[in-house]
């Protein structure tokens, strides 16, 4: 299991999962759902922190080795939207469902209404609202997106990844995170990646998408997240300020070989192999 970000718990969570007989796809919802529901985690689910309208709208996907896949963007009011691209992918013969649409989807299958806006994140929002600068944020106390791969005893390959986006981005506004090839990709004959940072850089290069295919090329995990974060680096390097110009990506292959990278310092994943877990510092670029 290797996840985006120091995300112990969450690992901890998807290996119980594999050991109780769970599927990689299991183990994946069931780390995404960890941070979901933490209220001090200001960017992902319950307590994720809400665009400039005070509104927390959250985007997750799943995606398994068949290559069967599931999303939600713009959801509100619904603390675990991994579960509901589960569902959507499980369920219906789409992969996408949006805004009311994938509430009311929601709500039609059991989930419950819950309030996401915590007192805390309301107060950061507040505390935003005197200068209302918006400047994409990075490396948020080290725990932004949680993008989540897993390989099972079968040899099944399984990613996840959720968020409630960019702190106080534009009402309405989608990150890669819920975007098949872009916050999440899996082959389940070659492997998987995703992605956290600043969305519009990595959706803009399809960047898990393209890590599967640099592997599929006989890339390694790590060499792939090195050209992957190269492509947006020479693309986009005149564009963006040193301090919001970051993407880490983590990648895994059939093999159970695992990478990572990032354009700026400041990246690092969790990772469970072998009976051990550890964070490990991501190298990075620039
Ligand atoms: N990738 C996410 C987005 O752009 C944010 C993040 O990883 O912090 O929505």
């Amino acid at each position: 299991v290797i996840a985006t970000w120091e995300n112990e718990a969450a690992v901890a969570a998807a290996r119980q999962r594999l050991l109780d007989g769970g599927t990689a796809l299991d183990a994946v919802e069931a780390a995404a759902r960890v941070p979901e529901a933490d209220p001090e985690n200001f960017t992902v689910g319950y307590g994720g922190l809400p665009d400039r309208d005070g509104e927390v709208t959250l985007d997750a996907c799943i995606m398994n080795e068949k290559g069967d896949a599931g999303s939600v963007t713009f959801l509100k009011n619904i603390k675990h939207p991994v579960s509901v691209a589960r569902k959507i992918m499980e369920e219906t013969p789409h992969v996408m469902l949006s805004g009311a649409g994938a509430l009311q989807f929601a709500l039609a299958n059991g989930f419950e209404k819950t309030d996401l806006l915590t007192p805390e994140a309301n107060a950061r929002w507040e505390e935003w609202l005197v200068e209302k600068e918006y400047k994409p944020a990075v490396n948020i106390e080290r725990h932004d997106t949680i993008g989540v791969l897993a390989i099972d005893d079968k040899g099944r390959i399984s990613g996840a990844c959720t968020t409630s986006g960019m702190a106080f981005k534009m009402h309405g506004r989608v990150g890669d995170s819920p975007i098949i090839g872009a916050g999440l990709y899996v082959d389940g004959e070659i492997g998987g990646a995703c992605a956290t940072g600043l969305g519009e850089l990595v959706m803009t290069t399809l960047g898990s998408f393209l890590i599967v295919e640099l592997m599929r090329r006989g890339l390694s995990p790590q060499e792939a997240c090195e050209e992957g974060i190269r492509r947006i680096v020479e693309r986009y390097k005149d564009k963006y300020d040193y301090d919001e110009f970051q993407v880490g990506y983590i990648a895994i292959n059939k093999e159970g070989e695992h990478g990572a990278y990032s354009v700026v310092e400041g990246f690092n994943y969790t990772l469970y192999q072998k009976e051990k877990t550890s964070v490990v510092e991501a190298g990075n670029m620039i």
